[in-house]
């Protein structure tokens, strides 16, 4: 079969959309499309450090890939970083894939541990954590994303890239629905212009599935190794059933994303929390100690 674009053969099908599409333009296709999101959503301005959170997985060396890409003839930076939290034998083979990866493009990288800045490594306290109901996801995601913040501010960076796709936005909204947790879903939104470090998702319009495809059809040498952490959440279940939606109704996560924007916006206008600084840290907060230092202090009191 031929691609709907230009002469050469086809190797993917676009199946919500009918089109078939040879490994060049579908490449081109994601890239169009990220820089649509881009400019829709006023993600990155002139001149701007973009921080790229890499993890050596799929969804942040394709991201790093097409940051680079549109780099070269746009006016913003970017750098690389890479969290380490402390999961042996996982996060040592990524840190190598990773590092080469951005030599390989000329992206200048910095790596930031939870031990350096909690003096906590995740192994460490999963094991003093009492409550098995705390997931090792919803620690680690409350570390990474202080650690994130952190690694930004150092750099100098204005904005904070993550790789995070249309499927893990969709997956994340049934889990704050599922779990109570209705105040999180106006985090969904993706105009955090009134943050002090704007986070932006330039993959959020795009399936996961060709995420996969522009990895492998441009032989990105991400882990394959997954975190032994992952399938401890519904996380997966929920992707699962979404795929199979998807697989009956093509279009349906389409459909579903416009209605998670619409309901996280009337989220996040109806729950406005006047930002503070905490008590603990000084970092910005809604509450007076932040969910780091409570955590922490959780942990440790132990
Ligand atoms: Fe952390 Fe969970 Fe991701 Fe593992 S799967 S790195 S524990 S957030
Ligand atoms: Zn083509």
């Amino acid at each position: 079969m031929k691609c709907d674009r230009c002469e050469n053969a086809a190797t993917y099908s676009r199946k919500y959309s009918g089109e078939s599409l040879c490994s060049e333009c579908f490449s081109n296709s994601i890239l169009r499309k990220a820089a649509k999101t881009i400019s829709k959503h006023n993600m990155i301005q002139n001149g701007e450090l973009v921080c790229v959170a890499v993890s050596g997985g799929k969804d942040s060396l394709a991201l790093l890939h097409v940051l680079s890409k549109m780099a070269e003839n746009h006016n913003f930076r970017i750098h690389a970083v890479t969290i380490d939290e402390g999961i042996p034998g996982y996060r040592e083979e990524a840190l190598d894939i990773v590092k080469n990866f951005c030599n390989s493009l000329g992206v200048s990288h910095s790596t930031y541990s939870y031990k350096d800045l909690f003096d906590l490594t995740l192994d460490e306290s999963l094991k003093m954590r009492e409550n098995e109901k705390t997931s090792s996801c919803s620690i680690c995601g409350t570390f990474r994303r202080r650690a994130m913040d952190h690694a930004a501010k150092d750099i100098g960076a204005d904005v904070i890239a993550t790789g995070h796709n249309l499927d893990d936005t969709l997956q994340t909204f049934l889990i704050n629905m599922t779990s109570g947790d209705t105040n999180k879903i106006g985090w969904m939104d993706p105009d955090t212009s009134e943050n002090s470090l704007r986070k932006i998702k330039p993959f959020c319009e795009i399936y996961e599935s060709e995420i996969v495809f522009y990895a492998f059809t441009n032989n990105l040498p991400f882990q394959t190794e997954p975190c032994p952490h992952m399938n401890e959440g519904i996380r997966t279940e929920i992707r699962e059933f979404l795929n199979r939606m998807e697989g009956s109704h093509s279009g349906i996560k389409n459909s579903m994303y416009k209605s998670i924007l619409r309901v996280s916006q009337i989220v996040k206008e109806s729950d406005y929390k006047e930002r503070i600084k905490c008590s603990n840290c000084g970092c910005e907060c809604t509450g007076n100690v932040c969910a780091v230092c409570k955590m922490i202090v959780d942990l440790k009191d132990r």
